[in-house]
């Protein structure tokens, strides 16, 4: 039998939260409807979700026609992420439900990890800190040569509200030329980081460091490929934080291993979790971290609890606050 926990004076409507979530936002969602906890397990949350009106679930949550078809009074699901490229949105438009995500409220969080991932990569500490606790102190008494940061050009894919969270940093704190590539100008990051709008091809062969931040779409999956990686400079240095299969990884492998590039810091993987024979682990100039971008106790909150909101005024009938672009237009209600 399926508990849901939650207020037992009312008619609730049901909320599946399938991934962890702080207990005050569970309770600011137990004080109006019924909540029920899963691990995240496909099986379960098939199992379960016949009952249930709403999902609170993370970027990896795959929400597919199975799924959908199984879950008949389902209004809304509510990501507590950014990256919503495991929807399957077409069909979600066909069984009426409304996709959230939770926009601008971690762009600081993500832009602290880039530079994290950006100067740890140029100035090789994941690698010092490993020959050090290997007890050598300089390998053969040689110095560990790091690329400079400060003044160099760092050319954004994506300036979005995480990609200007990065130009901010990298124009006003270590004076960098911006170089970006969107499909759209951005006015705001032109007019206060004196970013300029490049064709790829120019950032990809202009930028000391090329910063990934674009969502996952068809359009940019596999976008820095081969080419693009044979267009940088040898000293520049490849971040990416958007999403794994934007870049080509065996092409950046490639390169890396070739030492065509001088390094790349990254967050995200073409199959998460990484496999454990990926040729990246062996590659000294790569710095990686498990996509760990959000994964602050603050931000975490902060996500969490947008989704539970966007929930909470959807099943009041007062539509969602953040739903995914795709969305914006959306109206159809079910009963
Ligand atoms: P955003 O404000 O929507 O920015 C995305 C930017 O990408 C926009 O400026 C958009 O500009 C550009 N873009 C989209 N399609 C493009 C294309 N085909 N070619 C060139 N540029 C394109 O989103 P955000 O909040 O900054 O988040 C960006 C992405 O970061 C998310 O989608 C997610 O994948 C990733 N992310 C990662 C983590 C992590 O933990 N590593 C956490 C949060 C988010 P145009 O529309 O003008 O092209």
């Amino acid at each position: 039998m399926v508990v849901f926990e939650g207020r037992e004076d009312m008619v609730l409507s049901r909320i599946i939260v399938a991934h962890n979530v702080a207990e005050n936002v569970l309770r600011s969602m137990r004080n109006q409807a019924e909540v029920l906890v899963l691990t995240g397990d496909r099986q379960e949350l098939l199992q379960q979700v016949g009952d249930a009106d709403a999902i609170h679930g993370n970027g990896s949550l795959v929400i597919d026609e199975e799924l959908l078809a199984a879950a008949p009074r389902l209004k809304i699901v509510a990501l507590s992420s950014v990256g919503y490229n495991n929807l399957d949105l077409e069909a979600m438009r066909r069984h009426g439900v409304v996709a959230t995500n939770v926009p601008g409220v971690l762009d600081d969080t993500l832009a602290d990890l880039t530079m994290g991932l950006l100067i740890g990569t140029a100035r090789r500490l994941a690698e010092s800190d490993r020959m050090m606790r290997a007890g050598i102190w300089r390998p053969g008494g040689k110095p560990i040569w790091g690329v400079e940061i400060s003044g160099k050009t760092m050319g954004i894919i994506g300036m979005g509200r995480i990609g200007q969270a990065i130009a901010r940093r990298g124009a006003l704190g270590m004076s960098m030329p911006i170089l970006y590539h969107n499909r759209h100008r951005n006015p705001q990051a032109e007019q206060l980081y004196g970013a300029e709008l490049v064709p790829l091809d120019e950032l990809m062969s202009q930028s000391d460091y090329v910063v990934i931040a674009a969502p996952l779409t068809p359009e940019t999956r596999g976008m820095v490929g081969e080419h693009e990686i044979g267009l940088m400079k040898p000293t520049a240095v490849l971040v990416n934080i958007g999403r794994g299969p934007i870049v080509d990884e065996q092409a950046l492998i490639r390169a890396l291993q070739e030492g065509r590039i001088f390094g790349a810091g990254l967050d995200v993987f073409e199959k998460e979790p990484l496999a454990p024979d990926s040729p990246l682990l062996k590659l000294n100039n790569v710095m990686m971290v498990p996509h760990i971008g959000s994964e602050t106790q603050e931000a975490r909150e902060r996500m969490a609890d947008l989704a539970a909101r966007n929930i909470l005024s959807v099943l009041r009938g007062e539509g969602p606050l953040t739903p995914v672009p795709e969305f914006r237009d959306f109206t159809e209600r079910r009963d």
